[in-house]
């Protein structure tokens, strides 16, 4: 179906287009047939963007959440018009002195833990609290400098700000972009971008490290990709995923109004033994869940506001940041119930035989 056809549909009222259907029947993440219903009569209640009412389920094999039916590879474009990945990579605005200490900080930290060499950074010690080292492990993904013509591949690099950060750090850096506009931009920075990863021109072992930041969800077929990552990536090569979790307890919660849903784009939602799961099955081992990098607060506040449909009042806010300091206290005896999963694994060496 071509979307220019049906780009007048009145998204808060009108349903998904019948063709631009796909139904499943088993779980996209391990093919188990028997599912529960978990939340139904689902809309795009993020961004409202979106035409069309859906049903999230539960797979009872490996815990996962799957939208079935959802929107086929040819119509998903409707739910992405818009989309904030579109903005540009960089803002021209002036930058306070303030932020520039802050970044310097955050850089210095970096340069000593990963063993890069970014810009600006303080020279001497540096004194980070936990949380904020955990965010800044985060803007390098737990990714430690690279040798000399090491390999990186982000999956859904949007804007590709991050890959530029990456590029300066000393990476080679390639992306995929299947939204044109997006891509544009990403090529605009001088980056290497191609639409799609299961067609793309690499070869087998060819990198070094590969990233999806809040991509997996979105993915119609994520056993595929991770199969193809596996198949890119060198032996020892390493794969971050950052994910919503769906046990997390803003979605016990908030139910449908939790910002991590976000459908119907998120077609597939991960648990930790979920993920844990899907990667093994793609040959990865080393499978290691990360604290959360961020606190609950920001997931909690939207997911108020979205169940609300206005901005919260000052007592609202009050209440849902009590509530999400609780949240935190919990997830640091239970990180598999946090907002978000964040994984690195390692590409499984092939057996050889011993001599
Ligand atoms: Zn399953």
């Amino acid at each position: 179906m071509r979307l220019d056809r049906i780009d007048t549909i009145d998204a808060a009222s009108s349903s998904w287009p019948s063709q631009g259907l796909e139904t499943l029947g088993t779980c996209p993440v391990c093919g188990h047939a028997g599912r529960e219903p978990l939340l139904t009569e689902l809309r795009d209640l993020v961004f409202g963007i979106s035409p069309g009412t859906w049903t999230l389920w539960r797979c009872p094999a490996c815990g996962a959440g799957y939208l079935d039916p959802r929107p086929d590879r040819a119509t998903i474009g409707l739910a992405y018009a818009g989309y904030y990945t579109q903005e540009a990579a960089h803002s021209s605005g002036p930058v306070s002195a303030a932020r520039t200490r802050r970044l310097a900080c955050r850089n210095a930290y970096v340069n000593q833990r990963w063993g890069y060499s970014l810009a600006p950074a303080l020279t001497g010690p540096v004194r980070l609290s936990a949380a904020q080292q955990r965010r800044a492990d985060r803007v390098v993904r737990s990714l430690p400098a690279p040798s000399p013509g090491e390999r990186l591949l982000d999956v859904g690099c949007g804007n590709g700000a991050w890959l530029d950060l990456m590029r300066a750090g000393g990476w080679a850096v390639w992306g995929v972009e299947p939204d044109a506009q997006s891509a544009a931009r990403a090529a605009a920075l001088g980056l290497s971008i191609v639409p799609d990863l299961l067609s793309a021109p690499f070869a087998d072992q060819s990198f070094d490290a590969i990233t999806l930041n809040h991509v997996i969800e979105h993915l119609h077929d994520p056993c595929a990709t991770l199969a193809r990552c596996q198949a890119l990536l060198k032996p020892g090569g390493r794969l971050w995923i950052a994910t919503p979790n769906l046990d997390a307890l803003g979605r016990v919660r908030f139910g449908r109004a939790w910002r991590g849903l976000e459908t119907p784009r998120h077609l597939v939602l991960f648990t930790a033994a979920s993920l844990r799961g899907i990667l093994a099955a793609a040959g990865f081992e080393s499978i290691e869940l990360l604290p959360p990098t961020d606190p609950a607060r920001g997931m909690f506040l939207e997911s108020a506001r979205i169940a609300r449909g206005r901005r919260l009042t000052w007592l609202a806010r009050a209440r849902v940041k009590w509530q999400a300091w609780w949240a935190d206290r919990r997830v640091s005896r239970e990180p598999e119930r946090a907002e978000e999963l964040v994984v690195v694994a390692v590409r499984r060496a092939p057996y050889r035989a011993p001599p």
